[in-house]
């Protein structure tokens, strides 16, 4: 190339060895098992191989549905398929499984090598990764916990293999981060319970087949006490998808939906873990789904450093390349740091879960802490890229607005430090 063809060319992401050509955590030596360390290096490398390859294909598709269907039954079916293949491949790799037992088509390997998986599977950054840990995280692990034998082997053997797709539905329009105001009603007639109400914010809702819904089974008592758990087959009279959302944030994501229940009548046995334990089923969902919410997003935060740090090596400014200038190159050690400060405190609560530990406040102070640090990283990813972090040819901008959402989703900052607070006071108290 001559020298006035090299001084206006652009970098590209194709110039970037990034991900898997360097690593930026070896300090995870020390923090896995040398058979967690091996799952590690077996998932990046068909992250890298199998799903980065595909992930950019697969963006492609999701917008042109979107652009060439309007939201209705046949866009839903089109996305549903591409959320599928998805799981179907990353399901025949084995990496589907690390939660549930082999008896019920996983590997048993555990929370923390969900982590693992979760980690390396989102820093490939393909779009059928959050229907992955909604169906099969949200969904999913509480029919492990508390579903009978028979919704076990109903349910979990096919979303595995990515052949049933699961949401859950716990957030209303009423009804946020307060769940003791749940409207949803559930009422036993004969042997079937009849459903009524209304969920906001479904992720994954319009694609689902089955949603772990949560309902209100008992007026007459505090929410939490008379609040159920269900799985609902979506595709039941009764059930509309009456709006699809297309949020700022997972805006080239797959699909958010808004959802309607009227007279939605379900068998007896629909009913999932004990009657009026509603509550439990939920807490007990939602430690782990914010501890493999971290790794999610530690594979996003990941990812854009790597860009990042990768980026100013080859970036000149001022003759120079911009990791020269500690501007910037201090920006790369905060990240670094952040980053590693997140991964400790996302396998420490991923131990403790995995142990059968009370771990609800630990599980908000990591949510917390990582979600702040997730924000950050990759605010600092955009800073160092300049104008091309702001634009699609580069995937921080979307790391970004998914970042963005950690802050809300789960459980949002405030109430991570509500919970944080209370269970503070009440040691200190006694
Ligand atoms: C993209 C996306 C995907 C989602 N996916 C799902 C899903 O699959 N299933 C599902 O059930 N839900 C889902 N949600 C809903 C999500 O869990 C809620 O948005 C979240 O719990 C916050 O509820 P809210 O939006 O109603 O906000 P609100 O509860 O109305 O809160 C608004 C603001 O007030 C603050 N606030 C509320 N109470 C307090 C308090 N006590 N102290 C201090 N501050 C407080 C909040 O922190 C927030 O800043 C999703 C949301 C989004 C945006």
């Amino acid at each position: 190339m001559s020298d006035d063809a090299e001084r206006f060319r652009a970098i590209t992401l194709d110039d970037l060895t990034m991900p898997g050509g360097w690593s930026v955590s070896s300090g995870q030596v020390h923090l896995y098992t040398p058979a967690e360390q091996r799952l590690m290096h077996e998932a990046r490398a068909f992250a890298h191989r199998e799903i980065l390859p595909r992930a950019a294909e697969a963006d492609r598709r999701v917008a042109a549905i979107k652009a060439g269907h309007e939201p209705g039954p046949e866009r839903r079916r089109l996305l549903r398929e591409v959320a599928r293949a998805y799981l179907k491949l990353i399901g025949e790799a084995g990496l589907t499984g690390a939660l549930f037992p082999e008896a019920y088509g996983g590997n048993g390997r555990g929370v923390v090598a969900e982590c693992i998986v979760d980690e390396e599977l989102a820093a490939a950054g393909h779009p059928g990764d959050v229907i992955r840990s909604v169906s099969l995280t949200l969904g999913t692990i509480s029919v492990l916990r508390f579903g009978t034998e028979a919704q076990k082997r109903r349910h979990i053997p096919p979303r595995l293999a990515g052949e049933e797709l699961s949401g859950i539905g716990i957030t209303e329009p009423q009804i946020g981060s307060d769940t003791s105001r749940m409207q949803t009603r559930a009422v036993l007639h004969g042997d079937r319970w009849v459903i009524n109400g209304q969920k906001r914010f479904i992720t994954g809702g319009g694609l689902a087949d089955y949603l772990t819904l949560f309902a209100i089974t008992d007026t007459a008592t505090h929410p939490h006490k008379g609040m159920s758990a269900f799985i609902v087959p979506m595709d039941h009279p009764g059930v509309t998808i009456s709006r699809q959302l297309d949020e700022v944030i997972m805006a080239d994501w797959m699909d958010n939906a808004w959802i309607e229940f009227h007279d939605v009548d379900v068998p007896r046995d629909s009913l999932l873990g004990p009657l009026h334990g509603g509550h439990r089923v939920l807490m007990d969902e939602l430690d782990t789904e914010r501890v493999t919410y971290c790794a999610s997003s530690l594979g996003g935060a990941r990812r854009a450093l790597e860009v990042a740090a990768e980026y100013s090596t080859k970036r000149v400014q001022f003759k120079q390349p911009i990791a020269s200038f500690e501007g910037v190159s201090f920006k790369l050690a905060e990240m670094y740091a952040w980053l590693d400060a997140a991964r400790q405190l996302t396998y420490r609560t991923a131990k403790m879960i995995e142990a059968g530990a009370p771990a609800q406040r630990e599980s908000a102070v990591t949510k917390l802490f990582v979600a702040d640090a997730v924000w950050k990283i990759v605010d600092h990813a955009m800073q160092v890229l300049g104008g091309v972090g702001y634009t699609t040819d580069f995937p921080v901008q979307a790391i970004f607005r998914n970042a963005r959402l950690m802050r809300i989703g789960a459980g949002s900052d405030e109430i991570m430090k509500f919970l944080i607070a209370r269970e503070l006071l009440r040691e200190i108290k006694g």
